[in-house]
């Protein structure tokens, strides 16, 4: 078996990571700073075609494959995570569900504006009572003349704060079955929609948002697709995200390793850089081996979902697998800026280890050992 890059793929890696090096890096560090996302990153994405990367020509896209998506997504989260996080949010989650089902007329109105970054959008799924058990959402559309009118709260809204439209899941019917789950297009703003800006511990960069929807009319042209029961639909967009997700993470890992292999082959202890000394070496050995292992996922990944093979399970195993290499290396990135010094830095999640290795040639915080 040969999975092999082809040439236009190592073009396009090339290209986006210039444009992450000079355009993402020198605005992540100050949006994780005022935990405000440069919105108008959104139309330069647009202009350079990497939102509409992976849709077809026909719908406005750019007619590449999943394996582009995610290297399109690699190396933004190789320079920040939470880019990454608004770059999936908006570009996948907001917006797939509108190519795969949406009418021609949604298409139009959301979905090519999207892709230019004119239009900001963002996936309501989760709320305060249920993220994981999506069939538990309570969030009730009820029918009146000419469209719908809903309440309910939904709570981690990636992007929600900045959008100009939102997916909203809500469910038509009491009982717990998939086809009282459909998928309706807001607007933003909306004076029957509240949004406010949650604070996080880390993912700065990225907006999320608390939403609280009080008696809010959506008229049935806004319903997904112009029909109720398109539980489906999230299912297959939040499975291919999960590859997209895992690549983001691996980018992450990959920046993480990069920033501590160059400081082991720099930094001096007695005489001799510490990549020399067995505990570094091992530590970069064991980072190298994770991100080879998340790489072959997830590009193999990518591959299936572009040889429509890739099922369920086995897109939840790679992101799980994915987003915990990124965490290891990320941690181990941090210990080898610790070591020299002999000092103990004490990490507290993957963005924030990120944000140190990414933006800073050394470990920013650290504590004398006790
Ligand atoms: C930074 C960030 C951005 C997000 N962005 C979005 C977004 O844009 N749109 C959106 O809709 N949501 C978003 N989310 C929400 C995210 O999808 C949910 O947090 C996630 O689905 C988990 O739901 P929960 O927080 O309610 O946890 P819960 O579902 O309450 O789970 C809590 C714990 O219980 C475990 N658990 C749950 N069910 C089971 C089970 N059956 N078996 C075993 N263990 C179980 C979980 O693994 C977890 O450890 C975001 C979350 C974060 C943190």
């Amino acid at each position: 078996m040969d999975f092999a890059f082809e040439d236009a793929h190592h073009q396009l890696r090339d290209t986006v990571r210039r444009h992450a090096e000079a355009e993402i890096r020198p605005q992540a560090r100050e949006a994780d700073d005022t935990e405000r996302f440069p919105k108008a990153l959104f139309r330069r994405w647009g202009e350079l075609g990497l939102i509409g990367a992976r849709y077809p020509e026909a719908d406005g896209g750019v007619g590449m494959d999943k394996i582009s998506d995610c290297i399109i997504r690699e190396e933004i989260g190789r320079v920040s995570q939470a880019f990454g996080a608004a770059f999936s949010a908006h570009g996948h989650l907001g917006i797939w569900p509108i190519w795969r089902a949406g009418t021609a007329a949604q298409k139009v109105v959301f979905f090519r504006p999207a892709l230019a970054g004119e239009k900001v959008a963002c996936f309501a799924l989760s709320e305060p009572d249920g993220g994981s058990n999506i069939r538990a959402l309570k969030t009730r559309a009820e029918k009146v003349a000419g469209g719908y009118r809903i309440n309910g709260a939904k709570l981690y809204i990636t992007n929600a704060p900045m959008a100009d439209f939102m997916m909203l899941a809500a469910r038509t019917a009491e009982e717990l079955t998939a086809d009282a789950i459909s998928l309706f297009i807001v607007p933003l703003p909306d004076p029957a929609v509240a949004i406010s800006h949650l604070a996080k511990e880390g993912l700065k960069g990225s907006e999320t948002g608390l939403v609280h929807i009080d008696d809010l009319f959506v008229p049935d042209a806004h319903v997904l697709g112009e029909r109720l029961g398109t539980y489906p639909v999230i299912l297959d967009s939040l499975t291919e995200n999960r590859v997209g997700v895992a690549a983001a993470t691996l980018g992450v890992a990959k920046g993480a390793y990069e920033e501590a292999l160059a400081f082991a082959r720099t930094r001096l202890v007695a005489g001799k850089p510490i990549l020399e000394y067995q505990a570094v070496a091992h530590r970069l050995a064991d980072m190298a081996t994770d991100i080879e292992a998340a790489h072959w996922m997830v590009y193999h990944g990518a591959w299936r979902v572009d040889h429509g093979s890739l099922d369920h399970a086995d897109a939840a195993k790679i992101k799980l697998f994915t987003s915990e290499a990124a965490f290891r290396v990320t941690e181990k990135a941090v210990r080898c800026w610790a070591a020299p010094a002999s000092c103990v830095i004490i990490p507290s999640a993957v963005s924030t280890a990120t944000r140190w290795s990414t933006s800073s040639p050394r470990a920013p915080r650290m504590c004398s050992a006790t």
